[in-house]
C-alpha cells in the first residue's frame, strides 16, 4: 500500500483524497482552514465545458463533466449536483454573432447545444425572466449544472474516512523535503508526516507550496465577487448567462450573482460589503433580468481568488526531478475535480500518465 499525503481540502483535495483512499493507498488530507473554506465555497460553481477553449482544454472539461456523471453511479445518488442546464442570450450584435458560433462550434464538438426562443423559454422553463421579444433566441445547453461544494466536499471526505482516509484540518503545511525514499511534510505545529507522495492541491496557496519543494508554479489569480440574494421559492430553476449579469440558484430560496465584468472593479479585495457600489450595481443588472430579485436582501457577499496557472489552463501531474511531488492546481476544478482526482490516483499508484493531461502537464513549468 502506498501512503500520500494531500494538501488542502477543496474540489481538488478532496476529489483526489477519495480516491486515493478508493484505491487501497493509506492517505492523510491537511488543510490549515476547514474543509471547502477556500475558493470552493466561493465559486459560481457552474458544471461545464461551454467557453473552454482550445480544443484540447475543451476536451479535458467535457471529460470532467462526465466525470460527474460516473461519481453519482459510483454513489448512487449525488446531492451536490444540481442538473438544471443553462440558459444563454444576448441583445448586443457582435455578442450575439459570437454565441451563434460558440453553439455551432459545441454541436460540432458533440456537445449538447440548442435553441429555444423567449417565449419558449416562458412557457416551458422560467417563466419569470424577461427577455427583449417573444422571438429573441436563447442557447440552451441541457447537460450543464451546478455544484454545492460544501456538501460535494463534505460527502467526498466522509466516504474517504470510512474507506480509512485521515483528515487533518486547521494544520498549515510550512514544509515540504521530497527524497528519494519519500516525502516529509511539516506543520506548523512541529509535527511531520511522512509518505511515499504529495500532491498539492492548495489552490490559491499552491505556489507556496511549489516554493516549498523548490519549484515556480507561476499564478495569475483574480478574485471573484459573488452576491447571495434571498428569493421567493421558485423564483428561478437555472442557471442562466445574461448580456452583463449571471445568476443560479442557490438552494431553496436563493439566487447567486456574478458577473465577469464586475470582479477587476473589487481588484484584490476578499471582503465587500453588502452595500458596496459593486453589490448595489450587480442588483440593478439582476433586476432587469429578473425583476423578482427588485427589493430583495442580499444574504451575503462571497469573494473567491481563482487559481489559475500563469496560461490559465490546468498543472497537473508529476514533476521531473522532484521525487514523490504532484500537482492538482487548475481554475475550473468544480468541473475538473473529480475527474483530475482520478487521474492523479492512476498517476501515483500506477504510473499512469493519460494522454488527456498531456497539453497540461505540471512539468512545463520550471
Ligand atoms: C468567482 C469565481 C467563480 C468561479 N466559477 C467557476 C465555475 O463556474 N465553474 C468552475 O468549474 N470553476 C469555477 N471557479 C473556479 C473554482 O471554484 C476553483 O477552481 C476551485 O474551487 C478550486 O478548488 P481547489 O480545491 O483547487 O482550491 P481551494 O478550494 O481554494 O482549496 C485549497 C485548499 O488548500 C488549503 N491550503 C492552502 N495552502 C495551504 C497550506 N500551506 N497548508 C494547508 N492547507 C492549505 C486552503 O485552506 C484550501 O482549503 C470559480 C472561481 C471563482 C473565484
Amino acid at each position: 500500500m502506498r501512503s500520500v499525503v494531500v494538501i488542502g481540502a477543496g474540489m481538488a483535495g478532496t476529489a483526489t483524497t477519495f480516491r486515493l483512499a478508493s484505491a487501497g493507498a493509506s492517505v492523510t488530507v491537511v488543510d490549515r482552514d476547514e474543509p471547502g473554506n477556500g475558493t470552493t465555497s466561493k465559486s459560481f460553481a457552474w458544471v461545464n465545458a461551454n467557453q473552454k477553449t482550445p480544443r484540447d482544454y475543451f476536451d479535458l472539461n467535457f471529460a470532467g463533466m462526465k466525470e460527474h456523471d460516473r461519481l453519482e453511479d459510483e454513489f448512487g445518488t449525488a446531492p451536490w449536483l444540481h442538473r438544471t442546464g443553462n440558459l444563454d442570450w444576448t441583445g448586443d450584435a457582435v455578442r450575439y454573432d459570437k454565441l451563434c458560433r460558440r453553439v455551432e462550434r459545441l454541436q460540432s464538438w458533440g456537445y449538447n447545444a440548442q435553441w429555444l426562443t423567449a417565449q419558449e423559454v416562458n412557457q416551458e422553463l422560467e417563466p419569470n425572466i424577461v427577455f427583449s421579444g417573444p422571438t429573441m433566441r436563447i442557447a440552451w445547453f441541457p447537460d450543464e449544472s451546478w455544484l454545492d461544494g460544501p456538501e460535494f466536499v463534505r460527502s467526498l471526505l466522509d466516504r474517504a474516512i470510512q474507506l480509512g482516509a485521515t483528515v487533518r484540518t486547521g494544520q498549515e503545511v510550512v514544509a515540504v523535503e521530497p527524497a528519494e525514499d519519500g516525502v516529509t511534510v511539516r506543520l506548523r505545529d512541529g509535527q511531520e508526516l511522512k509518505a511515499d507522495a504529495v500532491v498539492n492541491c492548495a489552490g490559491p496557496g499552491a505556489d507556496r507550496i511549489a516554493g516549498m519543494v523548490g519549484r515556480t508554479l507561476p499564478l495569475d489569480p483574480t478574485n471573484g465577487l459573488l452576491m447571495r440574494v434571498e428569493v421567493e421559492p421558485g423564483t428561478l430553476s437555472r442557471i442562466i448567462h445574461g448580456s452583463d449579469v449571471n445568476i443560479r440558484p442557490d438552494g431553496d430560496g436563493h439566487v447567486l450573482i456574478h458577473h465577469e465584468s464586475i470582479d477587476p472593479l473589487i481588484r484584490d479585495r476578499t471582503d465587500v460589503p453588502v452595500d458596496d457600489e459593486n453589490c448595489r450595481e450587480l442588483c440593478r443588472r439582476a433586476k432587469r433580468m429578473l425583476p423578482s430579485v427588485t427589493g430583495k436582501r442580499i444574504v451575503e457577499t462571497r469573494v473567491g481568488i481563482r487559481p489559475y496557472p500563469a496560461d490559465h489552463v490546468s498543472s497537473i501531474g508529476g514533476v521531473s526531478g522532484i521525487p514523490g511531488y504532484y500537482e492538482v492546481v487548475t481554475h475550473s476544478a468544480v468541473t475538473l475535480g473529480p475527474l483530475l482526482g482520478r487521474l492523479i490516483t492512476e498517476e501515483i499508484l500506477e504510473d499512469k500518465i493519460d494522454p488527456i493531461t498531456q497539453p497540461f502537464r505540471a512539468d512545463r513549468f520550471r
